[in-house]
């Protein structure tokens, strides 16, 4: 049973209302197909969206802007003007066939929140931006998290990318009227930012299993991907005996066996996956001789991510050395942790307390999201929303009102005590 109190909070701005909005940006205009979501960076329906977000920005109290990457801004004063802004955002873009909620509930809800606050003339010692960000996903273009990287100034330079119909992304922007030479325009100076809070739904089971509406994320996760060989020699599948064999699928199997045994073993978030693999010649009759499969290890800090990738690495060359099969084990992907600013995540911990009556519940990022782009930035901190059966990038996405109408109370007593000096 969850306590709601009256956190100084205005009707009229509710979490049912934002799962409504996202529900209504599911379909054409907003979408660019008919059947099933998908509203991709710079499209038709991407700039449909911005036109319809941004109007619930300005009813809110907050003056617009589309900047230079295409990202919408909307900005709603502090006490003074110019003060520092805290930023809260997410992405307005999604998958192929995609669910209602993912990063545009992030966005509504910073909307929803400030609609609150304006209806109670409310303003702060710092500025609020609502950014929604116009490509998180790579939904257009082969490179995601851009508008977040222009946005932090982490970007260096506009990548040199074509869609899939050839349309170069400088093509693109000059279609929504933008133009690329400014595209790094849209980096923010550290000082005019205070920090940066997300609110996403958790895209995973795990809020759900332990029945929590919303969850603190402590930080979003280190990844390493490897890519390993493992050569052996083909064979006849009929006059081969087992014993003279060096069958690179057979090792693989038992290499991956062990992968998920070290993953299990560590800490909870800690996790492994083989998620592709290839197998030559590839035939019934052939004993297998090669074989590529990804390895993927997430964990919440380097150091245990770190750990597992050598445990396996060393498992994996002593598999490769009993069977007689050569291994080839390369790094193609490392991405650092990030971890979200304790004193942002302290004060949104209480928040969360407060509202729910119960300690927050902590836990790891295991995907991406635009606040680990931010974080190059500014502080960031991030609030999971729980979403049935953890199921995401599909259209059977879905959150509950109540849940949602949770986060936005916490949202809103977080907001109101953050310190208006950049927190650590
Ligand atoms: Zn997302």
């Amino acid at each position: 049973m969850q306590i709601l109190p009256n956190v100084s909070y205005v009707a009229d701005a509710s979490g049912k209302r934002a799962v409504q909005r996202c529900d209504f940006l599911a379909h054409p205009p907003f979408s660019d197909t008919p059947d099933g979501l998908f509203r991709s960076y710079l499209s038709p329906a991407y700039t449909a969206t911005v036109k319809q977000v941004r109007e619930w920005m300005e009813e809110a109290g907050m003056h617009c802007r589309i900047d230079a990457a295409g990202n919408l801004i909307g900005r709603y004063e502090g006490i003074t003007p110019n003060a520092p802004a805290l930023l809260i955002g997410s992405h307005l873009d999604s998958v192929k066939n995609a669910g209602k909620y993912d990063g545009t509930l992030g966005v509504i809800l910073g909307i929803e929140a400030v609609a609150s606050f304006h209806a109670q003339q409310k303003r702060f010692p710092f500025a609020i931006e609502v950014i929604g960000f116009g490509d998180e996903e790579g939904s257009r273009f082969p490179v995601s998290m851009l508008t977040s990287r222009a946005v932090a100034g982490s970007l260096g330079k506009l990548p040199d990318v074509q869609d899939a119909q050839g349309t170069s992304i400088q093509q693109a922007l000059q279609e929504s009227g933008l133009d690329a030479a400014r595209y790094l325009e849209a980096a923010y100076k550290p000082s005019r930012v205070l920090a940066y809070f997300e609110a996403h739904i958790e895209q995973g089971p795990v809020l759900e299993s332990t029945h929590h509406a919303v969850g603190l994320v402590t930080s979003i996760a280190a990844q390493y991907r490897f890519k390993v060989t493992m050569k052996g020699m083909a064979g006849h599948a009929g006059t081969l005996p087992m014993h003279l064999r060096q069958d690179a699928l057979a090792a693989a199997a038992e290499a991956i066996s062990c992968i998920e045994k070290i993953a299990q073993s560590g800490p909870d978030d800690l996790v492994a996956t083989v998620g592709h693999m290839t197998v030559k010649p590839g035939a019934p009759n052939i004993v297998p001789g090669w074989v590529e499969f990804s390895i993927d290890v997430r964990a919440g800090t380097e150091s245990v991510r770190n750990k597992a990738a050598e445990t396996l690495t060393n498992a994996l060359q002593e598999i490769s050395q009993k069977r007689g099969v050569k291994m080839e084990l390369a790094l193609q992907h490392d991405l650092s942790a990030t971890p979200c600013s304790p004193q942002l995540s302290n004060i949104l911990a209480t928040s969360i307390q407060t509202v729910t009556g119960q300690p927050a519940y902590a836990l790891v990022s295991g995907a991406g999201h635009d606040a680990m782009i931010m974080a190059a930035l500014t502080p960031v901190c991030m609030l999971f929303i729980r979403c049935e059966k953890g199921i995401s990038h599909n259209p059977a996405e879905a959150v509950r009102d109540q849940d949602v109408e949770t986060a936005l109370r916490v949202m809103c007593d977080f907001i109101q005590n953050i310190p208006s000096e950049k927190a650590a």
